[in-house]
């Protein structure tokens, strides 16, 4: 059993049913176990056109999959919520990254773990601290020196919407 961690955005239409989808896709999958959704927080889109703000979280789960294996499935979710890929850096109802694999460090084609932009991205670090204060990064060290180093400012916390774990 591998204990991974998920990053999920949305920024188009009812961006709270897309990311509700994607822990409910994934609560009840067979081979995810012990889900933890972060709270919602909201954040200024980096680069690309002018476009709604980010719902952001973060989610720890325990899996019996392999890496490849949950890129598969975080991508099916994605495209059940109908995302669409046309423009770079553009709008998009439901992005799904994989954060941590374990201790794995793959770099492929089609993966990289740990993400690579995870230690510059305050949307990522800030909902992740917040459900597994002492987790810690291959190749980076711990999660509470990460989060110590980038701002903040712009990452607001949504009280008003709760993530469920069915
Ligand atoms: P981005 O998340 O960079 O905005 P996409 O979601 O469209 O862009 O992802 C593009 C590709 O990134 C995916 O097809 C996938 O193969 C690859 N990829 C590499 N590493 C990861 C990762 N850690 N998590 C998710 N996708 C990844
Ligand atoms: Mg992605």
């Amino acid at each position: 059993m591998t204990k991974a961690a998920l990053s999920i955005g949305s920024n188009l239409g009812n961006r709270f049913d897309y990311l509700q989808a994607a822990v409910t896709a994934l609560a009840e999958h067979p081979s995810i176990f012990g889900l933890v959704s972060s709270s919602i927080y909201e954040t200024k889109p980096i680069g690309g056109p002018e476009q709604d703000d980010f719902f952001n979280a973060v989610l720890v789960l325990e899996t019996n999959l392999t890496a490849l294996e949950l890129l598969d499935l975080v991508q099916n979710i994605e495209l059940a919520a109908q995302r669409k890929r046309e423009i770079k850096w553009g709008p998009r109802t439901l992005d799904i990254d994989i954060l941590t694999f374990g201790t794995d460090q793959i770099s492929t084609e089609k993966l990289n773990v740990p993400h690579p932009q995870l230690s510059s991205r305050a949307f990522v670090l800030v909902p992740w601290f917040e459900i597994d204060p002492t987790a810690e990064v291959s190749g980076l060290g711990k999660l509470v020196g990460l989060v110590d180093a980038v701002s903040k400012t712009d990452v607001r916390l949504n009280s008003q919407m709760k993530l469920v774990v069915y």
